[in-house]
């Protein structure tokens, strides 16, 4: 099911600014509110759209996300893209109606207008979120992947075709609310007569009740199954975020709103490269010899080897950068990270009686006296570069 666009529900540009959003948020309340469309099924669904379109953009961070990844990217709970607790899709009358503070003040409402009244307050069944980790390689996480994952969960009877009845006809009117999903107390006091309206015990709000269960699933409407689902993770994620899916969790009970999936992301450590956020790192080690006298040497990157040249007279904790050879930034499609090359001279820890009697000849050669200049930084300053 595609999602609508959030500024074209609520019919703004996207760079519209707060003050519009809200006026554009409230005009669409009134219109579409269900106390001025009782019974209205698509008002309230333009009404519910536009609570939802409203409550990611007025939120900075929010925003954002839904600029970037669209309806797909929403994280939804713990962490997310930075922790947003946006679950798409979801937004019941409760959610909506406690929004309304901030966007009407107090009381310019009217008073009649609020949780309850009216008919808009049928109880909608809600399945719950689903979570399932991915496992994914760093080369995954350079270039995005697309995962095929079967998860076990609830999805609809497919002998009732969810509804939970044996039959089309397999359904009554609940008798205590005939209906309505509601019902409605009206009691005396010494202020007058009080009328309470609440969800029907009897069917749970559902204003129907069923005559004859389904055999598969018993009068749920939902089942035990295996449903593939195909996960389109974008590049640069990384361990421990949350993607969200709306709907794909598990199935409502009789055709309700089915809940989300959470996909948590598990990175996998690289057999030669160590991630640090979009840079990667590789640790090389040469030999003195090659150090001293320069080579050009193979080193694995995210896409295949590179060669990168060793100048004569490299130090050891010298820092290569190789521009962009790291991860996509995912807060920023046009940048990616570096692959930072660091230097170790390797010192031989066995040598022959041969070796050692050449290096003793060099060991007091004035060239092999350890004479750092100003050019060769510090740790620190190596420590500065590095973190540019
Ligand atoms: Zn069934
Ligand atoms: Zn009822």
């Amino acid at each position: 099911m595609a999602k609508k666009d959030f500024y074209e529900i609520l019919g703004v540009s996207r760079n519209a600014d707060e003050a519009e959003l809200k006026k554009a948020y409230r005009k669409m309340a009134l219109k579409y509110h269900p106390d001025k469309n009782p019974g209205d099924k698509a008002a309230e669904e333009r009404f519910k759209e536009a609570a939802e379109a409203y409550e990611v953009l007025s939120d900075k961070d929010k925003r954002a996300r839904y600029d970037q990844f669209g309806h797909a990217g929403m994280g939804n709970g713990g962490g997310g893209y930075g922790g947003g607790g946006f679950s798409g899709g979801g937004m019941n009358m409760e959610d909506i109606f406690s929004q309304f503070g901030d966007i009407f003040g107090s009381g310019s409402f009217g008073g009649g207008f609020g949780r309850g009244s009216g008919g808009g307050g049928r109880r909608v069944n809600r399945g719950t979120n689903l979570r399932v980790k991915v496992k994914l390689n760093l080369e995954e996480i350079a270039n995005g992947a697309t995962k095929k994952i079967k998860v076990n969960k609830y999805i609809s009877c497919n002998s009732c075709k969810g509804t939970g009845a044996e039959s089309a006809s397999g359904f009554s009117n609940c008798s205590t609310c005939h209906g309505s999903g509601q019902v409605t107390r009206v009691t005396d006091t010494i202020l007058g007569r009080m009328q309470t309206t609440t969800t029907c015990p009897y069917c749970g709000g559902e204003g129907k009740t069923i005559k004859n269960k389904c055999n598969t699933c018993f009068g749920d409407g939902i089942v035990k199954g295996d449903e593939v689902i195909e996960i389109n993770i974008p590049a640069g994620v990384s361990d421990e975020m949350q993607l969200s899916m709306n709907g794909k969790g598990n199935a409502a009970a009789r055709g309700g709103v089915p809940g989300d999936l959470i996909i948590a992301i598990e990175e996998e450590p690289h057999e030669h490269l160590k991630r640090d956020g979009i840079n990667l790192h590789y640790d090389l080690h040469i030999s003195f010899i090659d150090a001293a006298l320069g080579t050009s040497i193979e080193v694995p990157t995210i896409d295949g080897k590179a060669r990168i040249k060793i100048e004569p007279g490299t130090q050891g904790g010298k820092v290569l950068r190789l521009r962009d050879k790291g991860l996509p930034d995912i807060n920023n499609n046009r940048h990616k990270g570096d692959l930072l090359v660091d230097i170790n001279v390797w010192t031989p820890r066995n040598l022959s009686n041969e070796e050692r009697t050449l290096l003793e000849k060099l060991r007091n050669s004035e060239n092999f006296k350890p004479k750092p200049d100003k050019n060769d930084k510090s740790f620190f300053e190596k420590m500065k570069d590095y973190f540019h």
